[in-house]
């Protein structure tokens, strides 16, 4: 009984960002369709066809990174809970982070001593990882480090995943609006990727907690039950 209306929960959290997602999606594109319309009028001036252009690449952007920023949830139906070694899920989301990190002159350090097995969705968790180290390596734009690491707590039966970074850091202000829904200071951010860490992490009955210092850098601690091998 109280397993189900946790489940439930949980499926309300994700089924309201998946509301919120499209509403976020559509507004881009009804742009695009309306400059496209635009731009096949004939008469319209070579410098005009440009900026219409521009825009139109821009809201496709735009429209690109909500939907990447919620890649894995938007398809909750797919769903399927499972063991996750966790080597394996840091390694697979630092190889998808790798392209990344270059270009922004990031070294990624995964310094990953034991094993560890917590239980979820493999495609949600490794979706809250890369957005916390794409939040990272887009904190550190002349370049940095990014290190995951966790340690295990065998007597409490809990893991607590690190992942530093050596960028800009917030003050407690922004500190303190992390996570809710399209806060964002970037100017192409869509403030929906930790809104997504958060949730994925609190349906894998995990906590976070983030400290930060302006200039030095941000730290994420994730706290998740331990399963035992089978
Ligand atoms: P977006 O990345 O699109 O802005 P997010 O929800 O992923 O949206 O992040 C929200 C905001 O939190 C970011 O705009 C940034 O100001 C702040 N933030 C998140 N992670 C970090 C980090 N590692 N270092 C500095 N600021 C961060
Ligand atoms: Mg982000």
């Amino acid at each position: 009984m109280q397993e189900d209306i946790i489940q439930a929960e949980k499926m309300k959290v994700v089924s309201e960002i998946a509301a919120s997602v499209a509403h976020e999606v559509r507004n881009p594109l009804t742009s695009v369709r309306g400059f496209i319309q635009l731009l096949s009028d004939p008469a319209l001036n070579d410098r005009k066809r440009r900026e219409f252009s521009s825009i139109t690449l821009e809201e496709l952007d735009r429209a690109e990174a909500i939907i990447s920023d919620y890649l894995s949830l938007a398809k909750p139906q797919i769903e399927r809970l499972e063991p996750i070694v966790l080597e394996d899920a840091l390694a697979k989301a630092s190889q998808i982070l790798s392209s990344y990190a270059n270009l922004q002159n990031v070294e990624i350090i995964t310094d990953i001593k034991l094993t560890a097995t917590v239980y979820g969705s493999k495609s949600k968790f490794r979706q809250a990882i890369i957005n916390i180290g794409k939040n990272a390596i887009e904190a550190m734009p002349r370049g940095g480090m990014l290190t995951l690491t966790y340690t295990v707590n065998m007597p409490n039966q809990i893991v607590t995943i690190t992942i530093a970074d050596t960028g800009i850091g917030m003050n407690d202000e922004q500190l303190k609006r992390l996570g809710s829904p399209y806060y964002t200071t970037k100017d192409k951010g869509t403030g929906l990727g930790t809104m997504v860490i958060f949730s994925v992490i609190r349906s894998m009955n995990g906590k976070i907690e983030v400290r930060s210092k302006e200039g030095e850098g941000t730290t994420y601690f994730i706290t998740l039950p331990l399963t035992q091998q089978a």
